[in-house]
């Protein structure tokens, strides 16, 4: 059993979660509005389930991190022996770090073979942005409304989603120009025409920095609306974005901290879905499976640039640990097929919920690919009434039954399915079948 593999057992005085919440606030974290209101208290997991003090097993449908799945003893094994040999922030580890890097590259487009390893997507996301502004001599950057990229100052300034901070547009930088997020669902513009009426958008705005008599130093976004659970971009969009961009002397940045690395399933990265080949990626959650673990690939000549202004270094981004942990990962993706798994168990998955979409009328949309899908809830599939208190009462339910999930999006009406990658077939219908059970005996 997992407890016997991991050498634990359960705790007989297990404190109340409720009080663990109450001393939690003190630890200074914001807390989500989309907290249940008495969340279990997970000790340990294994592969994707997770167990409270209790003993009482749950499905872990939520974490986008753990890709490899919990208690990967392999990983253990391999971490637990670097540590024993070294970490240190020393700056004459090269090897561990060469390697790594070069296996990174070898994942990216052809011509981004330059890496730099950091501990998070946040601090990738500001390296992108300090690398676009050095190569583009521009500071000026287009990002997507309701998008989220982080949350350091610059990641934070180009996060324009007001669910997130209602303040965002009053306290962002004058560097940042928040565009229209190309929502074909619910977004100003659906159906055939929705990619010419959000390029427009971003045309507009280039204008709009051009008459202000400034220049264009890039454009950042998520190749799939991460946001809203997944829904695909309008077809062609990148493809025309990148190229305004890149006419001004932009840089392109596609921020796949979440949508790449396998989630898809049917592609390794988020871009390929729309055919474009970014100037810069940053990549972070599952490739370090939980561990702090980030990184910017990019071209030679662009990361020249930023080296020219002066002196940068992360003390622990890359570390030898950080460095075997995101090659064991990469070893335990390939002998595992997770990616194949995320496309096959994705596809089955997505077809069990679209049928659900049969049946029940508050189920709006289906979105996403892979197992990354977006579960919308509404109150009138004309209106699109967001179903926002029903989605909080569903995910309520399913934690009754076992299932860890979170209202998501702007409107806090989708379900965000993101599990690790390893998610088992059976697993992925026991999932589909709480949710029919909830939706029959309430919807
Ligand atoms: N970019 C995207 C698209 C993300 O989803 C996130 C995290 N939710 C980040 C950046 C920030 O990553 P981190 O939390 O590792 O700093």
């Amino acid at each position: 059993s997992p407890s016997q593999l991991l050498g634990v057992g359960v705790d007989a005085q297990a404190p109340e979660s409720h009080a663990l919440l109450e001393r939690r606030k003190k630890s200074f974290a914001k807390p989500q509005k989309n907290y249940y209101a008495d969340p279990p208290q997970i000790e340990r997991g294994w592969r994707e389930h997770l167990f409270d003090v209790n003993g009482r097993a749950y499905l872990d449908m939520v974490n986008n991190v753990t890709i490899l799945g919990h208690g990967n003893p392999r990983l253990a094994e391999a971490v637990g022996r670097q540590w024993a040999m070294l970490n240190t922030n020393s700056r004459f580890h090269y090897a561990a770090v060469a390697e790594f890097s070069d296996r990174l590259a070898s994942l990216a487009p052809e011509g981004l073979d330059t890496v730099f390893l950091v501990n998070s997507g946040s601090e990738a996301v500001d390296l992108a942005l300090r690398l676009a502004w050095a190569h583009s001599g521009h500071r000026n950057i287009l990002s997507l409304l309701e998008a989220y990229h982080g949350w350091t100052v610059a990641s934070d300034a180009v996060s324009t989603s007001l669910a997130d901070n209602p303040r965002a547009l009053e306290t962002r930088p004058d560097w940042v120009h928040p565009v229209l997020s190309p929502n074909t669902y619910r977004g100003k513009h659906r159906g055939e025409d929705a990619t010419d009426g959000y390029v427009q958008a971003v045309i507009d705005k280039i204008a709009e920095i051009e008459n202000a008599g400034g220049q264009l130093g890039g454009f950042i976004a998520e190749s799939v609306y991460g946001n809203a659970g997944g829904i695909p971009l309008p077809p062609g969009y990148l493809q025309e974005v990148y190229k305004l961009v890149r006419e001004r002397g932009g840089l392109c940045i596609a921020d796949e901290v979440q949508v790449g690395y396998g989630r898809l399933g049917h592609h390794f990265w988020g871009f390929e879905q729309q055919g474009v080949v970014p100037d810069i990626i940053t990549v972070a959650k599952g490739m370090g499976n939980g561990h702090p673990l980030g990184a910017v690939i990019t071209r030679r000549e662009i990361a020249d640039s930023l080296e020219k202004e002066g002196y940068f270094f992360s003390s622990s981004g890359g570390s030898p640990v950080s460095c075997v942990v995101g090659m064991t990962v990469l070893d335990i993706m390939r002998d595992e097929k997770l990616q194949l798994n995320a496309r096959d168990t994705g596809d089955h998955l997505k077809a069990r919920l679209e049928a659900l979409g049969q049946r029940f009328p508050i189920v709006g949309a289906v979105h996403g690919m892979g197992l990354y899908l977006g579960l919308e809830f509404v109150r009138d599939r004309e209106t699109l009434e967001p179903a926002t208190e029903e989605t909080s009462a569903i995910c309520d339910r399913l934690l009754d039954l076992g299932v860890i999930m979170q209202p998501t999006g702007d409107h806090l009406n989708v379900l965000k399915i993101k599990p690790p990658l390893c998610l088992g077939k059976e697993s992925a219908d026991f999932f589909a079948d709480m949710l029919e059970k909830v939706l029959s005996d309430g919807w």
